[in-house]
């Protein structure tokens, strides 16, 4: 699977918000937002009159990136969520957050989405007892996240305690390594700062 493999903290200041794309790095003194706060590039410190296609952009990019995706998977979820029923852009949030790498991410397993994609891919994780190794498969209310037998004593499942905070909606149990989805989420209940029905009017020209 193709993936972004640039500086991530680039991405960040671009869009001018954490996207928290490096784990414990981005709660430190080191994260590049609170060091260099302007957009990458020469001409990065320059004021720029945002036109309207612009800001549309910029919130699809953040949606985009915040997530870990590339252009192609995320439009396939915008196709996806324009078929549902309800508000096109909180099915499209609401779809991104019921990915299995994301609820593995939230559910602090992963310091970040690229190292949860990782743990999933590696077959680290069972859903409701099975092996579940595709980051992109939608979860729902009820499911069950495990870790695989055989992983339980990686290091990568050490210490998770205190990671992060765990969303409401997902419940977490360090001793058994077992979390599950106790409801779909909220449109409040997603922490990204982000409008949306922007990113429906872009795709929809
Ligand atoms: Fe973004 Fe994290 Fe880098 Fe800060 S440290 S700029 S939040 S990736």
């Amino acid at each position: 699977m193709a993936r972004y493999t640039d500086a991530s903290c680039r991405l960040c200041r671009r869009e001018g918000d954490k996207l928290f794309l490096k784990g414990q790095r981005c709660y430190s003194t080191k994260c590049a937002i609170a060091r260099r706060s302007f957009v990458p590039g020469q001409h990065g410190q320059g004021r720029k009159k945002v036109s309207e296609y612009g800001l549309q952009l910029r919130e699809k990019q953040k949606t985009k990136r915040f997530y870990g995706l590339l252009e192609k998977q995320f439009r396939l979820t915008f196709d996806r969520a324009v078929r549902m029923k309800g508000k096109t852009g909180e099915n499209l949030l609401l779809l991104l957050e019921l990915r299995m790498d994301n609820v593995v991410y939230r559910m602090g397993f992963a310091a970040s989405r690229s190292q949860a994609r990782q743990l999933v891919t590696h077959g680290h994780f069972l859903l409701n007892g099975k092996k579940a190794d595709i980051p992109s498969m939608t979860l729902k209310a009820g499911d069950v996240i495990s870790v695989h037998q055989g992983s339980r004593k990686s290091p990568a499942f050490e210490n998770l305690s205190g990671m992060r905070p765990i969303p409401a909606w997902l419940s977490f149990d360090e001793e058994t390594l077992t979390g599950k989805i106790v409801q779909i989420p909220s449109r409040e209940e997603v922490d990204l700062e982000v409008k949306e029905t922007l990113i429906v009017e872009l795709y929809s020209k």
